[in-house]
């Protein structure tokens, strides 16, 4: 038996990328290499699980927890992004390539690429899509100078960006109300950003405006108290049950409206607000 000399990273896969008609199979096959896929598979792999691949067509593993602080200023873009060959553990098969269809009776995976994948067992985790044209008006207004998102790792920089060079003006901070990754995670660039304008002197010169569509900032007392506290601290003026109904980009207008669930708070209202300095 020969030796072998790796000139790879200790944590490295190799990724599979299938040709057009090819057919393999995999004991666990899992969808998506995002944080779910990922430790799923690390997990089945300490069960001694054999047998397991993971589909997954990016090469940069992107850890969204981050995007909060690079939006909110206390953490550089770079941080957030790991190759996807390293996160990915070892002895797990790496499939390079995008799922397209998903027959159950035949238990097979079609992918991107022409080729298929058959399975014993399928978990699906190809996380959440954001759907920026939900909203008229969000998309052109995200693309345009004045919006910037935690969601994206793209916007997350641009946000940043707009709040280091505010000096004065309004900021429209909304918290998305339908299905969203972690939707209270909105608001954390928002305090992040409050300090910051705090610190450098400029706070009181913007008026900051929170649309949260839940009659409470969070929805659990013992963080409600803690929150409006620091709210109260940096003068946000909160709209509760409230949601934004579309933005115009060009105007730098946001219109809002109550939030389905119907009971407007305390201090909620229908309204616009115009966001930049
Ligand atoms: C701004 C923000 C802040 C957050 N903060 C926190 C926090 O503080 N604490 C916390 O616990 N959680 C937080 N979360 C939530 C957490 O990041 C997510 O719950 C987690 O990343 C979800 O992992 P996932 O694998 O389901 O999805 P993702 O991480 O989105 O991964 C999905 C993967 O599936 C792949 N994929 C998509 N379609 C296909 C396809 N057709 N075929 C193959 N692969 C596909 C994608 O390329 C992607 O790599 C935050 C999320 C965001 C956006």
């Amino acid at each position: 038996m020969g030796s072998s000399t790796s000139t790879r990273p200790a944590r490295s896969t190799v990724p599979v990328v299938p040709a057009p008609g090819e057919k393999r199979h995999h004991q666990v096959l899992i969808i998506g290499g995002g944080n779910a896929g990922v430790s799923l598979a690390g997990r089945l792999n300490r069960y001694r699980v054999k047998d397991i691949a993971v589909i997954e067509p990016r090469s940069r593993h992107l850890y969204q927890p981050l995007f909060s602080h690079i939006a909110g200023g206390t953490a550089d873009a770079f941080d957030a992004v790991r190759l996807q060959s390293a996160v990915m553990p070892r002895g797990v098969t790496w499939i390079q390539d995008k799922a397209t269809d998903v027959s159950t009776g035949t238990k097979t995976v079609l992918l991107e690429s022409g080729s298929a994948v058959t399975y014993d067992h399928l978990v699906v985790c190809p996380g959440i899509q954001n759907d920026w044209a939900a909203i008229p008006g969000l998309k052109d207004a995200m693309e345009g100078p004045y919006g910037g998102s935690n969601y994206e790792y793209e916007l997350a920089p641009k946000a940043w960006k707009l709040f280091r060079e505010l000096t004065s003006g309004t900021v429209v901070f909304t918290q998305p109300p339908g299905p969203a990754s972690c939707d209270g995670a909105a608001q954390k660039p928002m305090y992040l950003a409050c300090d910051y304008w705090r610190r450098t002197g400029v706070l009181q010169d913007i008026r900051v405006v929170l649309v949260v569509s839940t009659p409470t900032i969070f929805g659990m007392d013992i963080i409600d108290e803690e929150l409006t506290r620091k709210i109260d601290e940096y003068g946000i003026e909160v709209r509760y049950s409230t949601e934004l109904a579309s933005v115009d980009p060009e105007a730098r207008t946001v219109v809002l409206r109550p939030s389905p669930d119907g009971s407007t708070g305390a201090h909620g209202s229908t309204g616009g607000s115009t966001g930049g300095s």
